[in-house]
């Protein structure tokens, strides 16, 4: 079942609280921060409830409760230690449509008072439709920690200064960069060091200052998403995630790190799967210009790591030139996601003191590579894009020298539920390959490390297959 969420305004309004224990203790709390008038009714009360009711002059009845007791309330929490009683209370209440709550069994009455991060003004509220307190409290406890304690001070100033940017700045679009901004940024920052002052005043110079409208430029975020599990985003990588206007989004992007940008940013694919290019390289430049100059915040996300077979060169070239700000976020690279959920270390002190990342793209049907360097010992080396040519860089690393007994893994969508690993040589892997359709991005890996993972797998065995 499904709630709805609702705030309640009970500020100086009739509330009965029926019950004298710790469970009506915690309710009763609750109502007090919320300015209810309270009435509590029972017979007996623990000392936190009386302390309570003494602090806030709460009218007390020490009777049991009748059915009377409920004409006229605003809302009835029944909390007493009789289930029975409860039960009652809740059918009564709701008979009347008086909102109701039941402690012992919420669906006996309408209403689930949550869990509450406090920082007045701001309340987070969590629930769990009664599944499991022990999740509410933990997720409650991990909202306390990431929620800056100064967040309630930050809105009591925004609030203040609601009305006046209003006049300001006029239009909608420079109201909210104006606001993003403040909340985002080093005013913010002065409010949760508790530089208040110090932050009214910069507020107050920046909403005053001529240009702001002028100031309101756009940006390119060029953002590496890592290989796929988003749990490999990094800190900065997710913020921006959250703040952009706009994305400009590549095929190696999984669905569930799309899942986490800001829901209404305008979303752009762009793309690029071998041979079917959607926008070229060339229209993707000028279209985060064009994006960035019409005032938005662009992120341009990719998978891996931007500076790692990803263009992100070209791209920020483009900008550089035409003036636009940009920052650069690094990834997870896939040599590197794949080789830590594969149990694959790059470098050992036993195996390879250095680790080369190849392009096994095709280019004229051959892969064009400086092959001696590449045929050593004691060395790692990380095809990307390789698997069409991987029958050809096999077939060239041993021609140069690689013993064709030299370990080789493919790794498909590294680091993701989906995972494969398979596992050969240089000279079984291509047959390998072909024998399990393998579909996806993949990364191949060649030298003696690979053997290490038969020892150091831990993730998604299940769906490993060697020969
Ligand atoms: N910038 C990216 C690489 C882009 S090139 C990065 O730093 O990872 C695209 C290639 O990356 C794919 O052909 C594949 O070789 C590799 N790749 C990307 N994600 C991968 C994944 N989850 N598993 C295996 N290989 C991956």
């Amino acid at each position: 079942m499904s709630l709805l969420p609702l705030f309640i305004d009970v500020s100086g309004k009739p509330c009965l609280l029926v019950g004298g224990g710790r469970v009506a203790a915690r309710k009763l709390k609750m109502l007090c921060e919320a300015e209810a008038e309270v009435a509590v009714i029972a017979p007996e009360l623990c000392a936190e409830v009386q302390t309570l009711c003494d602090l806030h002059g709460l009218q007390v009845k020490a009777r049991n409760f009748k059915d009377e007791d409920i004409t006229g309330q605003q809302l009835v929490i029944a909390a007493s230690n009789d289930t029975r009683l409860n039960n009652h209370i809740g059918a009564l209440a709701r008979q009347r449509n008086i909102l109701v709550n039941v402690s012992n069994d919420f669906k006996q009455g309408d209403v689930v008072l949550p869990s509450i991060i406090n920082r007045d003004p701001i309340q987070i509220a969590v629930s769990t439709g009664g599944a499991s307190p022990v999740l509410a409290r933990q997720l409650r406890s991990n909202l306390e920690r990431s929620t800056p304690s100064a967040y309630g001070t930050l809105a009591t100033i925004v609030e203040k200064y609601r009305g006046k940017a209003k006049q300001i700045l006029k239009t909608d679009k420079t109201i909210r960069r104006f606001w993003e901004e403040v909340v985002q940024g080093p005013i913010a920052e002065m409010v949760f060091a508790g530089k208040i002052d110090a932050a009214e005043q910069a507020l107050v110079k920046k909403l005053t200052d001529k240009n702001i409208s002028q100031q309101i430029s756009g940006e390119v975020y060029l953002v590496g998403a890592g290989p796929g599990d988003p749990d490999l985003l990094t800190f900065r990588a997710l913020r921006l995630m959250q703040q952009a206007d706009a994305v400009v989004y590549d095929r190696l992007v999984s669905d569930q790190i799309m899942e986490l940008v800001r829901k209404d940013a305008e979303k752009i694919y762009a793309g690029k799967e071998r041979s079917r290019h959607t926008l070229e390289q060339e229209s993707i430049n000028q279209l985060l210009v064009r994006l960035a100059k019409e005032g938005k915040r662009v992120l341009r996300l990719k998978g891996g790591d931007p500076f790692i077979f990803g263009r992100g060169g070209e791209e920020i070239e483009t900008l550089m030139q035409q003036g636009v700000h940009f920052q650069v976020v690094p990834g997870v690279t896939a040599a590197a996601g794949c080789a830590a959920y594969s149990g694959i270390p790059l470098t050992h002190r036993d195996h390879a003191q250095a680790c080369i990342f190849v392009t096994g793209h095709l280019r004229d049907g051959t892969v064009n590579l400086n092959w001696d360097m590449l045929a050593h010992a004691n060395q790692t080396l990380v095809f990307y894009m390789g698997l069409h040519g991987l029958k050809i860089i096999c077939q060239r690393l041993i021609e140069h020298g690689l013993p064709d007994s030299t370990p080789a893994a493919l790794v498909t969508k590294g680091t993701t539920p989906e995972q494969r690993v398979l596992i050969g040589d240089l000279s079984t892997l291509p047959q390998l390959v072909e024998t399990h359709h393998v579909q996806g991005p993949t990364l191949i890996i060649v030298g003696t490390v690979v053997t290490l993972h038969s020892k150091l797998h831990w993730f998604m065995t299940d769906r490993e297959i060697e020969a």
